[in-house]
């Protein structure tokens, strides 16, 4: 099938890309020449781990970078959008959603063959019907369902593990305006064998997005709230309670031979310094807009944004709690993304922690394995000394601050001196392993 994929960031891309490896004929779109030069080159311009060599591999064949929307509309037979949806004031900005909209729709306007767009951005409910259907009537003078189809299917991979997460999906919700775009829908995933599709309405389908991103969210806010809680109480420490919890047999189901399944999921029900990340804080916020508007409140929500953004708070607690005042202290912060294998550092909780560090005149040493040059634009070289190495971020340090789960900070027990603070942002490392610890929940 020949499709085209609108926004190349780290849906667009690895969309455009695993589709390619599907087998399909694949056209990235971006309004970004730097970027589409990149792809074409074979060089992604995000990190995920396997793109580039699929990338490398498929592009000049099967698979190509643009800026032509309107020539990539009459070339293929379905669009994919995936732009980006920030968050923006107080509601979701759809700005390139609707651009996007109306310069497809301009194409369709040229077009005689029949053409779906696909909404792939996450969007709030009623967005495909009520935003982006309009638009493209308006824009191309044809009339949906009739001239062309519109549809809306959520992407559900996880940065850091997007390629493996793309390729072999866990369900595939698809939400189409009428029977004949869900059956162009289908064909897109038709290459992808024994998977859960889910068939049903755009606004379903937008909804379930959200939906899923809240659920864990909620899980995250709601150990954090234990954990703090854990710690004030005092002789509690929050890792063995969720533990406890986690052998729910409803949570980590028993097999018939005995051994216990551990689901990801219980990753989400564990105390840490808070989520971040392009999704769950702005999706949540959506959410609570949209139900605003809807006169309907959003309680819950509200709640777990509100935990979500004191959690960082607690590391500068627990650091005060050995040095009450950090003016000339010297902090070695430890992972800047999001979560490991990602090079994301949006609503990182890294971000207001080294905020709060600079406010009270630490010095800060900061290591990432891929993150760096993206904290950068963010924190100078002059206010964040950037280190290449985990053991150049601490040399020196009086206190280390980590913040991001990557699988090499197993190794600081082993490289940190007798009286050099560790607090345990994600609680990963044993607490008798350190001679000063400190973590979230403990
Ligand atoms: P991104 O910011 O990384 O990428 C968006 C891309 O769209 C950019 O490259 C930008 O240049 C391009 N763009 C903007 N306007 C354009 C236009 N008019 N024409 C062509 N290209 C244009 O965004 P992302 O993280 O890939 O997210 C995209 C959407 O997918 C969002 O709605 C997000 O919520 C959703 N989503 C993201 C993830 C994730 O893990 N990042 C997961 C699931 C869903």
């Amino acid at each position: 099938m020949k499709i085209s994929v609108v926004g190349t960031g780290y849906v667009g891309l690895v969309s455009g890309v695993c589709l390619a490896a599907k087998g399909h004929d694949v056209t990235c779109i971006d309004v970004d020449q730097a970027k589409v030069d990149m792809i074409n080159r074979g060089h992604p311009p995000i990190y995920e781990e396997g793109l580039e060599d699929l990338l490398k591999n498929l592009v000049g064949k099967n698979l190509r970078a643009d800026t032509n929307l309107q020539k990539a509309v009459l070339d293929t037979d379905l669009s994919l959008i995936a732009v980006g949806t920030p968050f923006k004031g107080d509601e979701i900005d759809l700005q390139y959603i609707q651009q996007v909209s109306r310069d497809i729709g301009a194409a369709i306007k040229n077009k005689d063959a029949y053409h779906v767009v696909v909404v792939k951005s996450t969007v709030v409910p009623g967005t495909t019907d009520r935003v982006v259907l309009p638009l493209l009537e308006e824009s191309s003078g044809k009339k949906a369902g009739i001239d062309f189809g519109v549809g809306m299917n959520p992407e559900f991979l996880r940065e850091g593990v997007a390629v493996n997460d793309f390729m072999e999906p866990d369900r595939i919700v698809l939400g189409g305006i009428d029977q004949p775009t869900l059956a162009v829908m289908d064909q897109l995933y038709t290459v992808f064998d024994g998977v859960d599709i889910l068939h049903t309405n755009p606004r379903t389908a937008e909804m379930i997005k959200y939906t899923a991103n809240s659920l864990l969210a909620t899980m995250i806010s709601f150990s954090n709230e234990i954990g703090n809680l854990s710690a004030k109480v005092g002789d509690i420490d929050v890792t063995e309670v969720m533990k406890g919890v986690h052998l729910d047999k409803r949570l980590s189901p028993i097999r018939e031979d005995g051994e216990r399944i551990t689901p990801s999921f219980t990753t989400y029900i564990e105390a840490g310094c808070g989520f971040g990340g392009s999704c769950f804080p702005k999706d949540v916020k959506a959410l609570i807009a949209h139900g605003k508007k809807f006169g309907q409140a959003m309680s819950l929500l509200d709640s777990v944004i509100e935990v979500n953004e004191d959690q960082p708070n607690r590391m500068i607690e627990l650091l005060n709690k050995h040095f009450p005042d950090l003016n000339g202290v010297t902090v070695a912060v430890l992972g800047l993304a999001f979560k490991p294998g990602t090079d994301d550092i949006r609503e990182s909780p890294a971000i207001p922690i080294i905020s709060r560090l600079l406010e009270a005149g630490a010095t800060v040493q900061a290591f990432d394995p891929i993150a760096e040059k993206e904290m950068k634009h963010l924190y100078s070289e002059e206010q964040v000394c950037y280190c290449q190495e985990i053991d150049h971020a601490i040399r020196g340090a009086q206190a280390v601050l980590l913040v991001t789960r990557w699988p090499e900070f197993a190794a600081l027990p082993n490289m940190l001196d007798k009286d050099v603070l560790l607090v345990d942002g994600r609680r990963m490392l044993p607490k008798d392993s350190i001679a000063r610890y400190e973590g979230i929940g403990l």
